[in-house]
């Protein structure tokens, strides 16, 4: 067993914390081996990606780069990360970490410290970062947050490699959709890189959360709330930017034992609609899923496909974006994505598959309308090869079944030989495990 903690005396002060939880952790590694076992694993699986070797000299371009953040004029101080103050939490306050990293779930468990960073417009802008013990907000019943859901969020992941490093995917992409969401909201941009750093520091306090092997991560929430305590529909001139961490195994239990999902697709629901902000992470945009969801639930489906319009084109699953493999109209495979008109949500799982699947110029890659109709016609015609969701939370989620006007239309994405959606996930979890090296990948140290 390797650790980079010298021993020395101040090291021993400075990092009690993290000594009493490298203890901790060196028993549950000595004891579950499942480092060990991720190791092995990979080995096995090395051959079955050869197909399709990716390498650092991949096409990192983005299929939508995100835009520049143009802050306010009246803004005011931005933050950086060399400002921060740091509170660890007392050895008593450490919370216990999971035992068994396959038995996760999602978003149950917590890590013991947070970053916060507020933003007071009468202070002079954002204030400086601090990192706390893992604590309740307390705030004014007046809070914008609470009334006009004044609240944007991100999610990302942590990832622990074969090599033991800790890496995020892609973040400078978060952080622009976040600040995008910012200003739809009315609250304070900030500068992503300087978040980021903050969330490496985050990171490297609680990194013995990030689970030791590859059936679960440290998922990363931030979020930024408005909370001036006022009940004017307007701007926030007082905000919170903070961040939480939970370590995660898989996202959906599926029904069905291969780890396909059975969806409900019901036209009299809309999830988003032109004009509206379906193509930014807002929690406004979530409460009202989660009775559909469990209608979903109700008859037997574990998702929701979001329809739009009279034709019923196919925009989301769940918290997902879309993909269908097909043979199309000039014989070709052809895979296929909603285009991003305003309805999406400009997932970065979805630009990373784009991207690495018109490198690889395996098969046609189009962004582009499909509808209900279209999918009945290509089942019928034997022309539907595959249907997925996409996501940081499940990377890719195959789906077997859409309950469609009291119809089930069955979906063979589970009966190819070569899944293209495997061959996806592969590529995506290596980058993000760190067994292959990749730009998109940052190590946190
Ligand atoms: C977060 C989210 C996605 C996926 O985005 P990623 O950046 O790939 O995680 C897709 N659709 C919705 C509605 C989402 O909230």
């Amino acid at each position: 067993m390797t650790t980079k903690m010298a021993i020395n005396a101040k090291d021993i002060f400075r990092n009690q914390h993290r000594l009493i939880r490298f203890i901790e952790q060196s028993i549950r590694l000595c004891s579950n081996q499942s480092l060990k076992a991720a190791q092995q694993q990979q080995q096995q699986e090395k051959s079955t990606t050869a197909d399709f070797e990716i390498s650092a000299s991949v096409n990192t371009q983005y299929t939508h780069a995100p835009e520049p953040i143009k802050h306010n004029k009246d803004l005011g101080d931005l933050f950086k990360a060399s400002q921060m103050s740091v509170r660890l939490a007392t050895p008593q306050q450490l919370h216990t970490k999971p035992d068994n990293d396959e038995e996760l779930g999602f978003g149950k468990l917590f890590t013991d410290h947070m970053l916060k960073i507020y933003y007071h417009k009468s202070l002079g802008g954002w204030q400086k970062p601090e990192i706390t013990p893992l604590e309740n907000l307390v705030m004014h019943p007046a809070a914008k947050v609470l009334h006009y859901a004044v609240e944007l969020f991100e999610g990302m992941k942590a990832y622990r490699g074969v090599d033991g490093k800790i890496r995020i995917f892609r973040p400078d992409m978060n952080m622009a959709r976040m600040n995008l969401a910012a200003q739809r909201s009315g609250l304070p941009t900030f500068e992503g890189k300087e978040f980021v750093k903050c969330l490496s520091r985050l990171l490297s306090i609680d990194s013995e959360w990030v689970p030791h092997t590859e059936a679960a991560s440290l998922y990363i929430r931030p979020t930024l709330i408005g909370i001036d305590p006022t009940l004017g529909v307007a701007s926030s001139d007082s905000a919170l930017l903070y961040s939480i961490l939970s370590p995660v195994g898989s996202y959906f239990k599926t029904g069905s034992g291969d780890g396909a999902v059975s969806l409900l697709a019901d036209p009299s629901y809309t999830r988003a609609w032109p004009g509206g902000v379906g193509n930014r992470k807002m929690g406004s945009n979530y409460a009202p899923t989660i009775n559909v969801q469990n209608e979903a639930a109700a008859r037997g489906l574990q998702q929701v496909l979001w329809l739009y319009g009279e034709d019923h084109q196919l925009t989301e699953v769940g918290t997902m974006n879309i993909f269908m493999f097909y043979i199309n109209d000039q014989g070709e495979q052809e895979l296929i994505t909603p285009p991003l008109n305003g309805l999406i949500l400009p997932g970065i799982t979805r630009d990373s598959i784009l991207a690495m699947a018109r490198q690889w110029g395996k098969f046609k890659v189009r962004e582009s309308v499909f509808t209900m109709p279209m999918v009945s016609e290509l089942l019928n015609q034997g022309r539907l090869l595959e249907l997925f969701g996409t996501g940081t939370a499940c990377v890719v989620s195959p789906i077997n079944r859409i309950n469609y006007m009291d119809q089930d239309l069955y979906i063979p994405t589970m009966e190819q030989e070569k899944p293209v959606h495997e061959l996806i996930r592969d590529t995506l979890t290596d980058i993000q495990y760190g067994k292959v090296d990749h730009p998109w990948s940052m190590v946190i140290d």
